[in-house]
């Protein structure tokens, strides 16, 4: 088996994309992933500012499958710590350790919480942060959504199609989203929007039964979809690695995609020198 050129940490687009990069550059790659391929994206249903209408799982393993019939190694495993040894970096993850001369850092961002009262006891009985995996459980039901930008819109639109009401409880005067979402959203008369307003507390016996605002109103919903930003996952940074996509910097697949193949040029040029 061919030495590692190079290690990317994490299979979302940043990744894939940088590993394209790399292996048609002529290194031998490998792709580590712990969760889902798409990472973010691998359960929206509809992406937006993509080319082709794909959901983000047909497009990673789409995406997955054309690189390891082009070389790419992938493995399902958690990477724990990246070292520096000399010119070489030691990758030691859950399953095993792996040495390679470069390592691209993709390790994305996972989705913030709200850190209130309530929202980690009734996680999974009420509050969820995939609309596109829920959605079906809250039929006719009222319903709220946290947040006022692009994902907390679109994934507010996809549950328009199930919930009798959406009630968008929003931290700023006016959305972040793209305009066209915003616009879809008021004239929907499913949509209610509450400006200036933080959630304090989610309550409820065994599931979601209402959630209390900062300044005390009382909304009477069965669920909360929370889309309030993104931490950018960094365990890996330093030790050498080039950092890509939305571990670097949140922002659209487009750009996330431009990221990976910008570190992954990186990389081979210092395999270069
Ligand atoms: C709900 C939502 C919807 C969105 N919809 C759109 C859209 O429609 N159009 C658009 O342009 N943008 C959209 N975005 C933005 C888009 O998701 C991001 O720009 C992009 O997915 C970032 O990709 P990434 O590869 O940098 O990170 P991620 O997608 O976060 O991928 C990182 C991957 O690394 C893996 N990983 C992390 N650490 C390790 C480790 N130590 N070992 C192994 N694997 C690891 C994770 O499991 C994950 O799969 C959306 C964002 C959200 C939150």
């Amino acid at each position: 088996m061919r030495p590692l050129d190079l290690v990317v940490v994490g299979g979302g687009v940043a990744g894939l994309a940088a590993a394209d990069e790399a292996v048609s550059q002529g290194l031998a790659v490998a792709l580590f992933e712990s969760g889902l391929y798409g990472g973010l994206v691998s359960n929206v249903g509809a992406l937006d500012g993509w080319p082709a209408a794909v959901s983000g799982s047909e497009l990673a393993h789409g995406w997955k499958d054309r690189l390891a019939a082009a070389g790419v190694r992938f493995h399902e495993e958690h990477v724990e710590a990246v070292r520096a040894q000399g010119r070489r970096r030691i990758v030691k993850t859950d399953r095993g350790r792996y040495r390679a001369k470069a390592v691209v850092a993709a390790t994305g961002a996972r989705l913030r919480r709200l850190g209130v009262p309530g929202e980690e006891a009734l996680t999974g009985r009420g509050v969820s942060q995939c609309a596109f995996c829920d959605a079906g459980f809250f039929r006719d039901a009222d319903v709220a959504v946290v947040g006022g930008g692009d994902a907390a819109l679109q994934e507010a639109l996809h549950l328009a199609g199930y919930a009798r009401s959406i009630s968008m409880i929003v931290r700023g005067g006016r959305l972040r989203a793209r305009p066209g979402y915003g616009a879809r959203a008021a004239a929907d008369p499913k949509f209610s929007f509450h400006w200036n307003s933080e959630v304090a507390s989610i309550e409820g016996e065994g599931g979601v039964e209402g959630v209390t605002l900062a300044d005390g109103r009382r909304l009477e919903v069965s669920g909360v979809f929370v889309f309030i930003g993104l931490e950018p996952v960094t365990a890996l940074a330093g030790e050498g690695a080039f950092a890509a996509g939305a571990a670097r910097r949140a922002g659209s697949l487009a750009e996330a995609v431009a990221d990976g193949q910008r570190a992954a040029r990186e990389a081979a040029a210092a395999l270069r020198r």
